[in-house]
């Protein structure tokens, strides 16, 4: 990885940025990601991106939200006692019914949640802030009382006034929990905004502190990492960024900035993130789109001549991290952006000496094909290498494969 000297400069200045040790990974693809519209896991997939996620290194699963259904129940508790490194966790409204369907998992512990602000309390839940607090206070007690570590979100919290939020996470800290997190249920966090929310959190409790945001303007990731600047220690991911309405922060996105941009070793296996991703959009029927950061499949395509002939000599040239690194793999296609560089390295994959000529006369052709918007493909490739050197001369020695 090479830093950029501005991002370096930057990082000096960082004063509450956390230790790696001490960040958390609480991945809700099997939660919050499942409520992408459409989308539902069975048992046994849930039960696999689990595993995989186990795999990857992510401290913390949740599991699910075990009141929706008998299946949802089974799911959590597969994976809850399937034995992995990862805590289980699973959601609980602010309700001991909740509470009771976790202990049933046998899961290690909840995230407990309730809205906080106007808008929730007026149009959603239909109850007073008093209600609010009261509840807070009776449920954490009641799950830390039955022996689960426990977590808090104030639901919209990002769009609750700070006096009433000081009061709900003082209560939820005074109750057991063991951190509150700071929710952008619906996206709408500038990264200064989530630094100044983070700080003033960090004011009034002493427990650690997760984020958990929405991609609605696309700033999820940002203002996830906007928070772990402020102090925050955990972060929310799905996978692909999965979840609800535009979704949540991209586990890929965010593990790899923090390991790469950040400088920060959380030691996760990340050759894992690509056959995780296409395991999850799989099974969630969903599309990983080309351009996807991280796992896409054209993020370690190269085309142009110009990066070619450059990533061909030193590979960082344009490519930000390793495609190892992530399980991907660097691959170069042909089109009407060729250059020579890329046809002699594709003319000796193909066991065939790239003679000047030969590279000229296939060079011409596909920019030709490209042109015509043809997708050059090996198979194409070959044959256009056949014709070239059957009509040309017999320089070339016999193709390997
Ligand atoms: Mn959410």
């Amino acid at each position: 990885m090479v830093q950029s000297p501005y991002v370096r400069e930057a990082l000096e200045g960082m004063e509450d940025l956390p230790d790696p040790e001490d960040i958390v990974i609480y991945d809700t693809t099997l939660r919050d990601g499942e409520q992408t519209p459409g989308v539902s896991f069975t048992p046994d997939q849930k039960l696999e991106i689990a595993r995989l996620l186990d795999e990857l290194g992510v401290q913390q699963i949740e599991a699910g939200f075990p009141v929706v259904s008998e299946g949802e129940m089974e799911a959590v508790r597969r994976i809850a006692r399937e034995g992995l490194d990862a805590e289980v966790l699973c959601l609980c409204r602010m309700l001991e019914g909740d509470v009771d369907a976790a202990l049933r998992c046998d899961v290690d512990g909840v995230i407990t949640f309730i809205a906080t602000s106007d808008l929730h309390l007026r149009h959603k839940l239909k109850m007073s802030r008093e209600e609010v607090v009261e509840r807070v206070g009776r449920v954490v007690e009641y799950a830390k009382d039955h022996g689960l570590w426990v977590a808090f979100s104030a639901e919209d919290g990002t769009r609750t006034e700070f006096g009433f939020l000081r009061e709900v996470y003082t209560t939820a800290e005074e109750a057991g929990a063991d951190r509150v997190h700071a929710t952008d249920t619906v996206g709408v966090m500038i990264p200064e905004g989530m630094r100044v929310f983070v700080r003033k959190i960090r004011s009034v409790v002493d427990v650690p502190i997760g984020v958990h945001c929405h991609d609605d303007f696309g700033l999820a990731v940002a203002n996830s990492l906007a928070a772990v600047e402020a102090g925050a220690t955990a972060v929310s991911t799905t996978v692909l960024g999965i979840g609800e309405r535009a979704g949540n922060a991209a586990l890929e996105e965010v593990i790899m900035a923090l390991e790469k941009l950040y400088g920060m070793e959380l030691g996760f296996r990340t050759e894992v993130l690509a056959e995780l991703a296409r395991t999850v959009a799989e099974y969630a029927g969903v599309d990983i789109p080309p351009n996807k950061s991280v796992v896409g499949e054209n993020v370690f395509r190269h085309e142009s001549g110009i990066h070619v002939a450059a990533v061909l000599e030193e590979p960082r040239t344009y490519e930000p991290m390793d495609p190892e690194e992530v399980g991907m793999e660097r691959s170069i296609v042909l089109g009407k952006h060729t250059g020579r560089k890329a046809v002699e390295a594709k003319l000796r994959e193909l066991g065939v000496e790239p003679d000047d000529e030969v590279v000229e006369e296939v060079l011409r052709r596909i920019k030709e094909l490209g042109d015509r918007r043809v997708r050059i493909t090996d198979g194409r490739l070959r044959e256009i290498v056949e014709d070239v050197v059957g009509s040309g001369g017999n320089r070339t020695r016999e193709g390997s494969r």
